[in-house]
């Protein structure tokens, strides 16, 4: 464990923050380093490195029946401005130390084990997030990631070849075994039931969505209160709407967040003609979570008419409630009774690259437990015996699967 802690620590100096965060968007130059140093430690252990047009990077451990389809570990190591230590990179280095202890031990697998790190999966630089694996899953077009533009408006196919990731593999277009992910929970309910791993056996659904504001610029000594049409006003009512839906629904589970907000020009003196607010919406079941969608178009509505602006829907996404493979999540109960692991069933309410591949191979997600429930946070924290605890129960489960 303390090899794997190393590797934790090496990646904590490569954008890190002074309180103990990580800044390391997607494709930046502390991403070069950090792949070009995940790339080295799988040099030295003489695993093969295949890099895909999309920079997704597999470390591959060869199986004694190269034919078979492989199984896939992973997660990203990507962040977001600034985020924490363990989010996403738990899961890229837990692959790895699986790897390495296969190695230690003399262990020969049957089907080859890969360790995946996915790219932009935060989407903080590239929106949207999981922008990679749902081109590997066959979700997303390979050229239309390409062309998605960070705020400078570079390209991810121009960072992808400045910093060297631009790889020639074909992305996706293979059949692997099953994909298995280890993440921290990013909510605080296996700390607060004192668990430290939970199986999580599907997603709840969640919506997201971009919506425009239109309004007119003009002096602010302008237009008397009655003929203004401010953008800023439209998106911060919106904003407030939205997040009186969400503690309406509180008490079913439901969450709503006015999540960003880009006002144009955004300047003293002017009233705004423009405004872009995201907003992000989930709830555990799909029926409240088509009402409260119902609600957040009515207040769409009401802000338009209060704040005579246009306000539209211009982009919209998320994912349905769905179930992780049945038999992958047997295994890692099995598993876990096995070795005698406690742990909580669950279902995710952040998504991860295991959503997109749930769609394309039997897919499994495990949940780590970390201080607090707290991500996307420079604090985020979690021990290195409840990483010990997540990273046993996968590579059992992991080599179960690769010797089938
Ligand atoms: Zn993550």
């Amino acid at each position: 464990m303390e090899r794997f802690w190393r590797t934790i620590e090496a990646s904590a100096a490569i954008g890190g923050t002074e309180a103990g965060g990580i800044c390391r968007l997607s494709l930046s130059d502390e991403d070069k380093r950090m792949r070009d140093t995940l790339a080295g430690w799988a040099r030295e252990s003489g695993y093969k490195l295949l890099v895909d047009r999309i920079g997704n990077m597999f470390i591959r451990r060869e199986g004694s029946q190269p034919d078979l389809p492989a199984v896939l570990v992973g997660s990203h190591l990507d962040t977001q401005l600034p985020g924490g230590r363990f989010d996403g990179v738990l899961g890229v280095m837990a692959g790895l130390e699986l790897l390495r202890t296969l190695d230690d031990r003399g262990v020969e697998t049957k089907r080859a084990i890969e360790v995946v790190n996915w790219t932009n999966e935060e989407g903080a630089r590239f929106p949207p997030l999981t922008l990679a694996s749902r081109v590997f899953a066959g979700q997303a077009e390979l050229e239309w990631a390409l062309d998605r533009k960070d705020h400078a408006g570079k390209t991810v196919r121009e960072e992808l070849e400045r910093i060297g990731y631009a790889g020639d593999a074909p992305v996706g277009d293979r059949v692997v075994d099953s994909y298995l992910e280890l993440h921290i929970e990013q909510a605080p309910e296996l700390d607060r039931r004192g668990i430290p791993v939970g199986i999580v056996v599907g997603a709840i659904p969640m919506r997201g969505m971009r919506i425009e504001v239109r309004g007119e610029r003009a002096h602010v000594a302008g237009p008397p209160m009655h003929a203004r049409k401010n953008a800023l006003v439209g998106a911060a009512m919106v904003a407030i709407a939205v997040n009186d839906i969400g503690n309406a629904h509180e008490a079913g589970g439901g969450k709503t967040t006015a999540v960003a907000i880009n006002v144009t020009p955004n300047l003293p003196g002017i009233i705004s003609d423009r405004a872009t607010l995201f907003i992000d919406f989930r709830h555990p079941s799909p029926g409240e979570l088509a009402k409260m969608e119902t609600e957040v178009h009515a207040a769409i509505q009401a802000a338009a008419q209060r704040s005579h602006t246009d306000i539209e829907v211009a982009e919209r996404w998320g994912n349905d409630s769905f179930e992780f493979d049945r038999d992958l999540v047997q295994l890692l109960r099995d598993t876990a009774a096995r070795i005698e692991i406690d742990t909580f069933e669950m279902r995710s309410q952040a998504m991860h690259d295991a959503y997109p591949m749930n769609a394309v191979a039997p897919s499994a997600l495990i949940f780590s437990r970390h201080a607090d429930g707290i991500s996307h946070n420079e604090k985020e924290n979690m021990t290195m015996d409840d990483a010990r605890v997540g990273i046993t129960l996968l590579i059992n489960a992991v080599l179960s699967r690769a010797n089938r």
